[in-house]
């Protein structure tokens, strides 16, 4: 029979990834709480025109990413490709901004994007992300690019650059645009087929391009930075101010405009040189056009979103395995009841308890105890049960003592 297998660019996760993973999203979790952050789950698909919308036409995502489909009542749907478009969508639908001055979200799940599956790029990923909505000040811009970065060291990975830029408000784009297109006319040829719908639809997309042809043609085109208004260049001189009073070292990148429509003032990224070209773990910035765009709203918002699948090829082998608590190892039939009773307890005390349901003798449940990782044995033989008493095993300093049953709880503690 011919085993079916995952769908190309789809992974599984599971047994010490698994471990891997849960470590990732719960300390996430744990560390966003402590700034204010709560979950939210949006659904998996959503209506095409929000993304479209709210991503934006001219952009890889939308031009090339999304599996769309037609559900069985016609109407066009897409898995979503990436978080903040759908958390706009909630936030606006049930009129959050009615009820509170400033929300903060944390979410964490599955993305999907139809692109070429490599190391670090797949069709089914999963992000953890932040947004933060009803918030203008550049002191939380500065404030959420130093809770990723602080996170993502908190967890273990290092060597990690943080390059930021400011691509200003529509008005400034709209000027950066223009200079941008008269750099671009007279080598318009040359560009790859991307770049060359991309001066149709969104110029600055150009300078995100992949293709060495690309990077090295427009290596010397204007920036963005000299397009920038008096406030927006304010705005961005306080970003730094309090990035550098956070203690987070950052690059400028003039060139870094990011792949999404809905970004405008600060953008940033964080970047390490151990994944090769997919080499951004965590990206972001402020998108205040974004709730104008899907809801007409005048409400400021900054977030970012980070790849999971990246952070755990980063941590490697570097992360804490969970530790089993006890192996129960029961010896002969007579004990058995108490063995699992004793494993019942312990479980509801707390204790992560493993316990076999075949009889085994001690060489066997040794070595099974080694293999689970338990910290601690609890030995049960026949004579020491009509006592009272086990047998508890210290598995990591290989000393033993005889306890109560009674007292065993205490003594795990
Ligand atoms: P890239 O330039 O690598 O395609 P992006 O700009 O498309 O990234 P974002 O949309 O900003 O990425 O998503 C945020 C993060 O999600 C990325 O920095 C990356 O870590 C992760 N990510 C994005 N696309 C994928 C993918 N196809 N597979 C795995 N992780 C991904
Ligand atoms: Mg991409």
């Amino acid at each position: 029979m011919k085993l079916i297998k995952a769908v190309r660019g789809t992974k599984d996760i599971f047994g010490d990834e698994g471990i891997k993973y849960d470590y990732i999203t719960r300390t996430a979790q744990e560390f966003f709480g402590n700034y204010g952050y709560s979950m939210i789950k949006t659904p998996i698909f959503e209506e095409t025109d929000l993304f479209k919308r709210g991503v934006g036409e001219g952009t890889d995502i939308v031009e090339k990413e999304m599996y769309t489909f037609q559900d069985r009542g016609e109407r066009s749907i897409t898995l979503r490709p990436e978080g903040t478009a759908a958390v706009v969508r909630c936030y606006l639908e049930n009129k959050i901004y009615a009820k509170e001055e400033v929300s903060r979200y944390f979410y964490a799940g599955s993305m999907f994007r139809y692109e070429r599956p490599q190391a670090g790029r797949q069709r089914e990923f999963n992000q953890i992300g932040v947004e933060v909505l009803g918030e203008s000040s550049p002191i939380l811009d500065a404030e959420v690019i130093a809770m990723g970065y602080s996170f993502l060291s908190k967890i273990g990975v290092t060597d990690l650059e943080v390059t930021i830029n400011s691509v200003g408000e529509k008005e400034s784009r709209q000027r950066y645009r223009e200079t941008l297109l008269n750099f671009l006319e007279p080598m318009r040829e040359e560009l790859c087929d991307d770049c060359k719908m991309r001066m149709e639809k969104n110029p600055l997309r150009v300078l995100d391009c992949k293709v060495d042809k690309c990077k090295e043609l427009t290596a010397d085109a204007p920036i963005i930075t000299d397009s920038l208004s008096v406030e927006e260049k304010a705005h961005y001189e306080i970003v730094k101010k309090y990035l550098t009073l956070f203690n987070v070292k950052y690059k400028e990148d003039p060139r870094l405009v990011r792949g999404l429509d809905y970004y405008s003032s600060t953008v940033y990224e964080i970047v390490t040189n151990k994944l090769g070209s997919q080499g951004t773990v965590l990206g972001g910035g402020r998108y205040d056009n974004l709730l104008k765009q899907l809801g007409d709203k005048e409400i400021p918002a900054f977030g970012f979103a980070a790849g999971v699948e990246r952070i755990m090829m980063l941590l490697g082998e570097d992360f804490p395995k969970r530790e089993l608590d006890v192996y129960i190892a029961w010896l002969g039939e007579a004990t058995m009841d108490s063995a699992f009773k004793l494993a019942n307890d312990l479980r509801l005390f707390g204790k992560s308890v493993v316990i076999d349901y075949a009889s085994k003798g001690m060489k066997a449940h040794m070595k099974k105890a080694d293999r689970v990782g338990a910290k601690n044995v609890i030995i049960i033989g026949e004579d020491e049960m009509n006592k009272g008493v086990v047998m508890l095993k210290d598995f990591i300093n290989r000393t033993q003592e005889e306890v109560s049953i009674e007292n065993i709880k205490n003594i795990l503690k």
